[in-house]
Parts: structure tokens; sequence; C-alpha cells
């Protein structure tokens, strides 16, 4: 008998795993937070697919969002194949020539990363809004690896590099800065972006405030984010959109594990049928260690394990966690928060099988099974 008290859902028992299962309630109420916001402020707020692309649930995400943003071709192509009549945005820091007549196909907005590409590109997109990606210069965390305003960032334009002849003509501004931030960060940003490019903002008709914002976060001042976005929009005249990926689907999501076996060498650790480095990369890259479950942090509960990965690499090391009954073999594991830069960001290092991906609604649906083909396919 499995431990039911590892699951906070019955129906997480019975599949197969590994699988990244999608909690359609979550997800729904953290659209409704988002409808909220755009409801009330006037902005206009796209799924960022860089974080979430299960384009299963974007009909339903079509419902309550303006549409979606890509970080380049393919992405903006999945949009525009599958987020129904939504606005596409792309960005990207530098686009291909012959890349960038399929996007102008599948786009309506186009922002580039520097006066350079603009310039060299913008005869390909005829008939599309277009905007520029400027870079405030104003660091709100201490994360370079996610701080676009890190010294020597390659990300958006300085004001010392803005091209006023060649912005003629460009709709837009974006700004992107933040990663999983409250309000005062983007508040601090705003600030810092008027007083340095507020002459630009005038000619704009849009302004793309970027993601990272944790909107759908318990605590999120939104009240802030909401007279923020009515001030600024009234102030330009323009249309304000926000791209987050992650608060769309902040904590919407499992990754179901299952204990293949205990080792004893030293400390007690547990095998699962997943892996950090091919299922959730960003534990081992950020590094952060996911919730889990129904557990504790190391020695708070009575019994504590390491939990790793079926691969070969010695630091596929998911965590040190505490539990009130010893593991066992075939013992189901939920590690939370797991919807967001997934999926997107899986790979089958060590021949590791894909999990599946499947969605929590009033019963468990399997969406995808991957198989060899997959793994295969991309190598030859
Ligand atoms: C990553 C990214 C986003 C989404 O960021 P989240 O932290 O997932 O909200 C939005 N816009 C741009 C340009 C990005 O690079």
């Amino acid at each position: 008998m499995m431990n039911q008290r590892l699951l906070p859902r019955t129906e997480l028992g019975e599949m197969m795993t590994p699988a990244y299962v999608l909690d359609e309630s979550a997800l729904r109420r953290n659209l409704k937070i988002l409808l909220d916001v755009q409801q009330r402020s006037g902005c206009k707020i796209l799924l960022a697919q860089k974080a979430f692309s299960m384009f299963a649930v974007y009909p339903m995400i079509s419902e309550y969002l303006a549409g979606t943003t890509a970080s380049g071709l393919y992405e903006a192509r999945l949009g525009h194949e599958e987020f129904g009549a939504g606005d596409v945005h792309v960005f990207s820091p530098a686009y291909k020539e012959n890349e960038i007549c399929d996007i102008a196909k599948y786009a309506d907005h186009i922002v580039f990363n520097s006066f350079a590409q603009l310039r060299k590109l913008r005869g390909y997109c005829k008939g599309k809004s277009l905007g520029i990606r400027i870079n405030p210069e104003c660091s709100t965390q201490d994360e370079p690896i996610y701080d676009p305003c890190a010294p020597d960032s390659r990300l958006g334009v300085t004001l010392a590099n803005f091209d006023e002849a060649e912005f003629e003509g460009v709709d837009g501004i974006h700004f992107h800065t933040l990663c999983e931030q409250g309000f005062e960060p983007l508040a601090k940003t705003v600030e810092a972006v008027e007083q340095k490019f507020g002459k630009y903002l005038h000619k704009c008709k849009w302004v793309n405030f970027g993601g990272g914002h944790h909107i759908t976060k318990t605590g999120y001042d939104i009240e802030g984010l909401l007279s923020l976005i009515k001030r600024f929009s009234e102030k330009y005249g323009v249309q304000v959109y926000l791209e987050p990926g992650e608060a769309v689907v902040l904590n919407a999501g499992w990754l179901v594990a299952e204990v293949m076996e205990i080792v004893h060498n030293g400390i007690e650790i547990a095998i699962l049928d997943t892996s950090a480095a091919c299922h959730m990369p960003d534990v081992l890259e950020m590094p952060y260690r996911p919730p889990l479950f129904n557990s504790g942090h190391p020695g708070e509960k009575r019994y504590t394990y390491r939990l790793s990965s079926r691969t070969c690499l010695a630091g596929d090391i998911i965590g040190d966690y505490s539990f009130d009954e010893p593991l066992k073999e075939g013992d189901r594991l939920c590690f939370e928060d797991m919807a967001l830069y997934t999926m997107v960001k899986n790979n089958t290092f060590n021949g590791m099988p894909l999990p599946d991906i499947g969605i929590l609604r009033s019963s468990y649906e399997l969406v995808k099974r991957f198989g060899y083909e997959d793994f295969k396919g991309r190598l030859s």
C-alpha cells in the first residue's frame, strides 16, 4: 500500500509516473486574478510561453488573457496556432533574416533588442506594430543570472545607446527586468523608466512592462499595481501590457514521482523515477529545493531522506526532506509548483523517458505520453 498521506489528491496515486499534472482549478484561480487586474486597470496580460507552453490548456487561458508572448519563431507560431484570436507578441535578443518573415506571419507585435536589429529587419515587418526593448539600468534583485539590468547586460537598449531617429515609426517600448518580484521593485523600475525615457514614452502607443511580476502570489500588492498602470496609461496615452509566465501557473501543477529503491550509505537515499537534471532542471540551475507535499526540512520530521534521481549523474539530487513515516518502494511523492519552467525545459539526457503530461479536473486525464521516438527524434 502506498502512503496516501504523501498525496494532495488521491487521484495522483493512480496514474503512471513520472507525470507533470496540471491542476485546472489552481490555474483558473490564477487566471481569475489576472482577468480582474486587466478589467480594473485597462492593461492587457499575455502568457509568456517561455515559462509554460502546455497548449492543451491554451483554450482555457484564452478565456482570460489577451494573448501570448514568444521568445522567437517557434513560440510565436505555437501561440498563433493554439491560442485562438489573441495577440501574438515576440521579443528575441536577435532575429535571423530568414526567420523574421515567418515571424511576421504569426506575430502582430515585434520587439527588437537593438536599433541595429531594428534598422536591418524593420523592412520585413510591414503592417506590424514594432517595439524596442530598453534597459532602464535599474537593478532590483541580487541574482545576476536573472537580472537583465546587471552590468554588461546584452538585454535592451540603454539611454546612452538610444537612437532617436531610428525610433521614428516605432509604436512601443518594452522592458523586462523582474523575476519573481512584488510590486515595489516594479514601481522603482517604472520610476527609472520614466525618468530616463519619459520623452519617448509620450510617443508610444503601447508600453510592455515584461514579466517577473508575482501577481498571483499571496500578499502581492494588486491595488498598487492597478493604480500604477492607470496613472501610467493616462499620463502617456498608452496601452500597458504585462507578460508574466510564472504568475499564470504559479502553484498550479505537480510533478508526481515514485520511489524505486532506498539505498543506505551513511544517509538514507531514495532513488525516484524522475530526475532533477532532466525533468526539473531549474532545481540544479537556480539552484533551489522544490517544495514537496507533506514533507519537512531534514530532521524536522522523524525520517530524513535524500531524494535523488535515476540518472548516472552523481549530482542529480533533488534535495533532502523528512517524513512522518519511512519511505518505501512504490510510494508516490508530489513535488509542488511544477507547472512553470519544467515541461518547457526538460530533456532526455541519459536516455531518460519524459514524464507524462496530464491534467487534474474532476478526475485525472492523460494529455500526452512520450516514448522512445521522442528520444531518438532529436538525435541522429
Ligand atoms: C522570461 C520572460 C518573461 C516571463 O517571465 P516570468 O518570470 O516567467 O514572469 C516575460 N518577458 C520576457 C521578455 C522574458 O524574458
